[in-house]
């Protein structure tokens, strides 16, 4: 079939899917430019495809390993081997990578309860955290938040252009800080996403404040979108999710940390018992999963950050403003759009979902959901509940009504679920057909 023939195909089935003529040209415009961008993007999948092939191998992973455990859990190989995989493939003295761990707010509850006691401080120096750990350290009063443990919480903001405070970092820091929480990502802050690079600047002076300092990131859908992770840098400990980047959109849920053993072992502990430690948790029937899922994370994640860098480009043309802009160096793969109003925000949501795989034929609505404090509209047709390594799209209903875009186990549906999100607010009128040049 000829080139031109092959087009003519795939501008049809657009059209039997939704897209009119110009939401398609516009977008095979702005794919044109993103080109040199999706080649970085490929060669760092090819890095970090190797990197987890090596560990997969290095610690003979078989079969086996595969194998359900059921009750106490005891001798599973399996969940063992896995675990070092991660430590390896990260770079950290130990991991804990479990399916009990729901998700990357109770990972994170978890690394901080478990080495944070009565007295102690933990310390953000990079501004508020993720809206759910707000009741977790007891920001937003909570029950059973840190907070109600006693212990206490101080924060640095960062500066207007987005660098870090060090004046007030050093001022922050005292004797009952025990341990600095760092977010990686924006998640639903309008501050940019910080590099592993800076990370490990922060983390160098953070050290050298407090020699002792327990250094956590919260690597939320940063997994593989670089080179290195933040134990590269120093970090004593990085925590997520499985049902973000790390699981592949495989594993159908988890949570991992990664790091000091010492510190691994305490939040082990703090999952199961003391004394029990890492040696139980039956890992039932999803280790092949998590296994397979962790092999084809480097791929799905570049398969995200190409629909993240694809819609950047297709709403800064438009005059939107877009957090990371089409150009800018990625550290996650969250993508902002600021679409001004309610109606944008749902009909961007909207197009979303009506792109998915599953429940493409329903329609978000904004609703109040548990740890958020204001409503939020969420569009997922996932395969995985709440997904988010699955294209997906949400944000809270408060000015300047911005869109958090993510995921796409493939880079085809994140394009055509970036174009879907364009047709709906082209139908709508917020953006109108003449724009489109
Ligand atoms: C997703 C996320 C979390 C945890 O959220 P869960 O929905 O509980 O998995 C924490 N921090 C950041 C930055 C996140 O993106």
């Amino acid at each position: 079939m000829s080139t031109e023939q092959m087009e003519k195909n795939i501008h049809h089935i657009y059209r039997d899917m939704g897209l009119s003529a110009p939401v398609i040209a516009f977008g095979e415009a702005v794919e044109k430019a993103c080109r040199e961008r999706f080649e970085q993007i490929d060669e760092t999948a090819q890095y970090n495809q190797l990197k987890v092939l090596g560990a997969m191998q290095k610690h003979r992973v078989n079969a086996g390993h595969f194998a359900s455990s059921t009750g106490y859990g005891y001798n599973d190989d399996g969940r063992e081997t896995l675990e070092a995989v991660y430590a390896e493939a990260f770079h950290g003295e130990a991991a804990l990578v479990r399916p009990q761990i729901v998700c990357g707010t109770q990972a994170l509850y978890l690394a901080l309860s478990a080495n944070l006691l009565p007295g102690d401080e933990l310390f953000s120096p990079v501004g508020r955290p993720y809206d759910t750990l707000e009741e977790v350290i007891g920001i937003r009063p909570s029950v059973g938040s840190l907070a109600e443990y006693g212990v206490t919480y101080a924060e640095a903001d960062l500066l207007p252009d987005g660098s870090f405070d060090y004046e007030a970092i050093r001022a922050r820091i005292g004797a009952r800080t025990k341990m600095a929480t760092i977010q990686r990502s924006k998640g639903y802050a309008s501050r940019p996403t910080l590099s592993v690079e800076r990370i490990g600047e922060l983390i160098a002076f953070l050290k050298k404040c407090k020699q002792d300092l327990i250094c956590m990131v919260d690597n939320c859908y940063g997994e593989f979108v670089e080179e290195i992770e933040p134990t590269d840098v120093g970090a004593d400990l990085i925590v997520g999710s499985l049902i973000k980047n790390p699981g592949g959109g495989l594993a159908p849920c988890g949570g991992y940390i990664v790091g000091r053993e010492e510190l691994v072992e305490r939040c082990a502990r703090r999952l199961s018992s003391p004394g029990l430690g890492k040696e139980v948790g039956a890992s039932l029937g999803v280790k092949r999963d998590l296994y397979q899922g962790f092999f084809l994370a480097p791929t799905v994640t570049a398969g995200a950050l190409k629909g993240a860098v694809f819609a950047a480009g297709i709403f800064e043309r438009l005059g939107f403003r877009v957090i990371p802009d089409s150009r800018e160096s990625r550290h996650d793969i969250i993508q902002a759009v600021e679409l001004g109003s309610p109606e944008a925000l749902c009909a961007f949501c909207e197009g979303i979902q009506a792109a998915a795989p599953v429940d493409s034929y329903v329609t978000p609505v904004p609703w109040d959901m548990p740890g958020y404090d204001s409503p939020v509209i969420m569009a997922a047709g996932a395969f995985v509940q709440g997904s988010s390594i699955e294209l997906s799209a949400d944000g809270p209903l408060r000015p300047p009504y911005t869109a958090f875009f993510q995921g796409g186990l493939t880079w085809y549906h994140a394009r055509f679920g970036v174009l879907k999100a364009l047709q709906r607010l082209v139908d709508r009128g917020v953006v109108e057909a003449a724009e489109l040049g």
